[in-house]
C-alpha cells in the first residue's frame, strides 16, 4: 500500500467533503443552483478562500466565523474529515479496481444524505434520484450481486419498510423507506438483511447513550438515515466477510 495514494484519496476526500455539505444542506432549501459562493448561514457573507479549506480553517478560526463570531457547527469539519477517511479506506480496502469507484460513490450519497437529514431531517428525492440512475448502471455493467438477489432485495426492503411505517405510526417515514429499498436493490437481499440487522442496532446503541445522558427524550425525533448510512458502509467495507462468520457460526 502506497502512503502516499492514500494520502491523495484523504484529501480528495475532505475536498470533496467540504462540498457535500454545501450539497446536502442547499438541496433541501432549494438554493443550490442560486448561490454560487459559501456564506455564512449567520451573517450571509461570503467567505474568502481561507475560510474554505476543510477542516483546517475550522480550526485556525477555532470554530467561529470571522465576521460575526458566532460559532460554526462541528458538524461541518466532522463531515469532511469522515469523508476523507472514507475514501482513504476504499481505495485501502479494494486498490485500484472498480469497485473502488463503486465504494467512492456510494460514500459520497452517503455523506450527502447523511448532511440532509441530521440539518433537516429529510432524505431528499432529489438526491436518491441523482444517485438511482448510477447505481442501475453499475448493477448492469458491473453486477456486485445476482439480478434476481437485487429484485428480492428491493422488494423485500420496500415490504418490510412499508410495514414499519404503518405498524410503528411515524417512527420511520417515507425517506427511511426509499433509501432501504435503494440499498435492497445495490446489496441484493443477505446484505440488505445484514444492513437492516446494524442499522437498527446502532439505532438502538446510540439513542440508548443519548437517552442515559439526557441529551434527548423518547419524544425526540432523531434521523433514522444516519445509522442507515452507517451500516450500509459496513456492510460496503465488510459484509461478505460478516456473513461468511455468521454461516460459519450455524
Ligand atoms: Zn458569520
Amino acid at each position: 500500500m502506497n502512503i502516499f495514494i492514500i494520502t491523495l484519496f484523504f484529501i480528495y476526500g475532505l475536498v470533496l467533503g467540504s462540498f457535500y455539505n454545501v450539497v446536502g444542506l442547499r438541496i433541501p432549501e432549494g438554493t443550490f443552483f442560486k448561490e454560487k459562493h459559501s456564506y455564512c448561514y449567520t451573517c450571509k457573507r461570503t467567505l474568502g478562500w481561507s475560510e474554505l479549506i476543510p477542516v483546517l480553517s475550522y480550526l485556525f478560526q477555532k470554530g467561529k466565523c470571522k465576521g460575526c463570531g458566532n460559532p460554526i457547527s462541528p458538524i461541518y469539519p466532522i463531515i469532511e474529515f469522515i469523508t476523507g477517511l472514507l475514501f482513504a479506506l476504499s481505495y485501502i480496502l479494494f486498490g485500484w479496481t472498480l469497485m473502488t469507484m463503486v465504494s467512492l460513490i456510494m460514500v459520497s450519497m452517503i455523506v450527502i444524505v447523511t448532511v440532509s437529514d441530521v440539518a433537516y431531517q429529510k432524505i431528499p428525492n432529489k438526491i436518491l434520484l441523482f444517485f438511482l440512475p448510477i447505481f442501475i448502471l453499475i448493477q448492469i455493467f458491473l453486477p456486485v450481486v445476482t439480478f434476481q438477489s437485487a429484485l428480492i432485495g428491493t422488494i423485500m426492503a420496500f415490504t418490510l419498510l412499508l410495514a414499519i411505517i404503518i405498524l410503528s405510526k411515524g417512527g420511520m417515514g417515507m425517506g427511511d423507506l426509499k433509501y432501504f429499498t435503494l440499498f435492497g436493490f445495490i446489496f441484493g437481499w443477505k446484505l440488505f438483511l445484514l444492513l437492516f440487522l446494524l442499522s437498527t442496532i446502532y439505532g438502538a446503541l446510540v439513542n440508548g447513550v443519548l437517552l442515559a445522558t439526557n441529551k434527548v427524550t423518547r419524544k425526540t425525533k432523531v434521523p433514522f438515515g444516519p445509522y442507515i448510512g452507517a451500516a450500509a458502509l459496513t456492510v460496503l467495507f465488510f459484509g461478505n466477510q460478516l456473513l461468511d462468520l455468521y454461516l460459519s457460526l450455524l
